[in-house]
């Protein structure tokens, strides 16, 4: 079977450092009669043997994926002096209304444990917002979870769900986090491949008889991110109809990653799945404050549900992390009540990063896709002669003073990916602009 996470066979994404990727289990080094024995305990400490008296100390779940490649681009953007357009997170301040808010509950000492699932006020805040934004109704009290990000909610749904030899419906490239979650709560993904369009400012597309052909009695789940990371592509409510469709008729769930909800671009409409007709039963909404509030590290996301689902649910999140931050839970209450310009503006600048970004990219020879959500844009690299993404990433964050993402890490088959890449544009302009100087001098070398 294909592995997830980021390309496993590669000794690291820049070399001569110590690799993130794990050796194949064929790679894996035995003695002639036997797993290798352990060193010294000075050995043990100083390289971490995978194997120690004849026992495998690492789950064979934790070795069928690799360390973050997103993450190990922003070390190796700091290793090097390398502007950061790797991993998405805004090098600008947050609202200073939130900040406040934040500084406010800790100064009337919010500082123990929330009530597991969430502190009422958010709660009543996420309820408030999903009806007035998409016309859901939650019940505070029943259908909702607040977890540590949205990557709390989704590894939390996903343990919540599956079984052993169930089936999560994938589109690929993806977000590189789906994979080793499918993996580490016992499921297998099945991809359905975006692919790009030929026009650069058209959207990625996926062929409805693939999509079709994945669904089967062992689908749990079909995993959707509108907008999506890392295309831009917004999904249309035809294709969020037909998706329905299908989990309708193969009585599977569907679990949706709307993170990017605010941050759409030209027009296009952010339709949630659990808006459409009898979807509300089937569909775990996930969703957090990291990027609309422009606070990636305070780690307050949560997974709207049906109540069946949401106890499930909160039993896990119970006993992964116990709960979020309780003074930014109520922070997180604060922002969610900002008024409608503020989201307003939110896209609006984020536009006037994209445009910017992508007409340096283009002007360096890229063949830059036009995102209609979130905040990444995809890159051809084939005009510039480099065997692959990793080759060409490596030159980039070296030579040029950029990090961005090599393609090849949002793929189940690294080929895929081989000659594209990954740009954040969650940057202030200063950022843009620098990077805009230093892509001039991104060589061909063909
Ligand atoms: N989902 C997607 C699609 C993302 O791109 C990201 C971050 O890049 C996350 C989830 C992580 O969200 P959070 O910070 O809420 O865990």
């Amino acid at each position: 079977m294909a592995k997830y996470g980021s390309r496993k066979s590669q000794a690291s994404v820049t070399a001569g450092r110590s690799s993130v990727a794990v050796k194949p289990k064929s790679a894996r080094p035995k003695s002639a009669d036997g797993p290798r024995q352990a060193g010294s305990r000075e050995q043990i400490l100083k390289s971490g043997p995978s194997e120690a008296h004849g026992k495998r100390l690492v789950s064979d779940k934790a070795e069928r994926f690799t360390e973050s490649v997103i993450r190990e681009m922003t070390r190796q953007a700091q290793l090097h002096g390398a502007m950061n357009l790797a991993q998405g997170f805004p090098d600008f301040p947050a609202p200073a209304e939130l900040k406040r808010a934040a500084q406010q509950a800790v100064e009337n000492d919010v500082n123990q444990y929330a009530i597991t699932w969430g502190a009422k006020s958010l709660r009543q805040a996420i309820a408030r917002q999903a009806k007035l934004w998409q016309g859901m109704e939650v019940d505070p009290e029943r259908n909702l979870t607040v977890c540590c990000g949205s990557t709390e909610a989704m590894i939390a749904s996903l343990l919540a769900v599956t079984n052993a030899g169930d089936e999560i419906i994938c589109f690929e490239p993806y977000y590189e986090n789906y994979g080793p979650d499918a993996i580490l709560s016992g499921a297998r993904p099945r991809f359905v491949s975006l692919r790009p369009p030929r026009d650069p400012a058209g959207s990625w597309m996926f062929d409805e008889a693939e999509l079709r052909h994945a669904f089967n009695r062992h689908t749990k789940a079909i995993i959707v991110n509108t907008p999506n990371n890392p295309t831009g592509k917004v999904f249309t409510r035809e294709e969020l109809e037909l998706i329905a469709e299908l989990c309708r008729q193969h009585n599977t769930l569907a679990i949706t990653d709307e993170i990017y909800e605010h941050i759409i671009y030209d027009g296009a409409e952010h339709i949630s799945m659990a808006r459409l007709d009898g979807m509300d039963e089937r569909t775990i909404t996930i969703n957090g404050i990291s990027k609309t509030y422009s606070v990636t590290g305070w780690r307050v996301g949560w997974a709207i549900a049906p109540a069946t689902l949401t106890d499930a649910i909160r039993k896990v999140h119970d006993f992964l992390t116990v709960g979020a931050p309780a003074p930014l839970q109520e922070a997180a209450a604060a922002g969610l009540a900002f008024p409608q310009t503020y989201y307003h503006e939110l896209a609006q600048g984020y536009r006037r990063r994209r445009d910017r970004l992508h007409e340096s990219l283009s002007a360096a020879g890229f063949k830059a896709y036009v995102p209609k959500g979130a905040y990444y844009m995809m890159t051809e690299i084939s005009s510039f002669g480099f065997p692959d993404d990793l080759a060409f990433t490596r030159y980039l964050v070296k030579e040029v003073g950029i990090a961005a993402v090599p393609g090849s890490s949002f793929y189940s088959h690294p080929a895929q990916g081989a000659q594209q890449v990954r740009f954040a544009f969650c940057k202030k302009d200063a950022t843009l602009e620098e990077a805009a100087q230093r892509l001039q001098r991104v060589k061909r070398f063909q």
